[in-house]
């Protein structure tokens, strides 16, 4: 069994925490889903909590893991199936610090059908740098049960994800990445009211929306890095009205 990088940060720990509320609160998860981070003591290692419904998670809850994804001191905790989406993206992205993985709902159709998802306004610039679909039957065959339950359906994932911020798997969810759990938290929650507000447009376009280019797009990230703790406060204080 691997050994402990050591205590992480605890405010990392309620960072991590409040994420898991935030997502819940803001319609990203539901009983299913899930956010890690980086370990602030050791970067081949991750912590995410242990297999539940997020908007339940408390500090107790959050585990670590080393970088195959096996969990250190599991002490009777079940750990998620799909943790080996996290493992294998911080093995390959070192600039990603914290990997959202959810079924955020407006977004699965755009993982079924031809067109790309695509940046519709400023908010969701950041899909700008293009949103792969990722396809398991490739990797996995005719016959998964969809879900990402091994390493090499991991690092397939991770290789589709590519420098993106942002990829979809079909018939499933998508996976979102960001250097901070902030940033990834954010990219959660506009990368579904994008999906929303895009598939309203497309309606009512028929099809003909002018959607960011890629100059806007970089342009739009760049200002939007200093704006990211403005919405996680805004959120985050929502998560904590809303569970008492
Ligand atoms: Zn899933």
């Amino acid at each position: 069994m691997a050994m402990t990088a050591g205590t992480p940060d605890a405010a990392l720990v309620a960072d991590l925490v409040t994420a898991n509320r935030i997502l819940y609160n803001e319609g990203i998860v539901d009983g299913f889903g899930h956010i890690s981070v980086r370990h602030d003591k050791q970067p081949s290692h991750f912590l995410l909590a242990r297999s539940m419904a997020p908007g339940l998670v408390t500090a107790a809850d959050i585990m670590e893991f080393d970088r195959d994804g096996e969990a250190v001191e599991p002490q009777g905790r079940t750990p998620y199936l799909e943790r080996f989406i996290q493992s294998e993206i911080y093995k390959t992205r070192p600039d990603v610090q914290s990997v959202v993985h959810s079924h955020s709902p407006s977004v699965i159709p755009f993982g079924v059908v031809a067109r790309r998802l695509q940046p519709i306004y400023h908010m969701s610039s950041f899909l700008g740098s293009g949103v792969p679909v990722f396809e398991i039957r490739d990797t996995g065959g005719p016959a998964t049960d969809m879900l990402i339950r091994n390493p090499a359906l991991g690092a397939a994932l991770a290789r589709a994800l590519g420098l993106s911020s942002v990829a979809l798997l079909r018939g499933h969810g998508n996976i979102v990445v960001g250097g901070s759990i902030r940033e990834a938290v954010f990219r959660a929650v506009y990368t579904e009211v994008n999906a929303r507000l895009a598939t309203e447009a497309l309606r009512l376009g028929d099809g003909q929306v002018s959607f960011l280019n890629e100059a806007e797009a970089a342009a739009a990230t760049a200002t939007n890095q200093a704006q990211i703790g403005r919405a996680w406060d805004l959120w985050k204080a929502k998560a904590l009205d809303a569970s008492g």
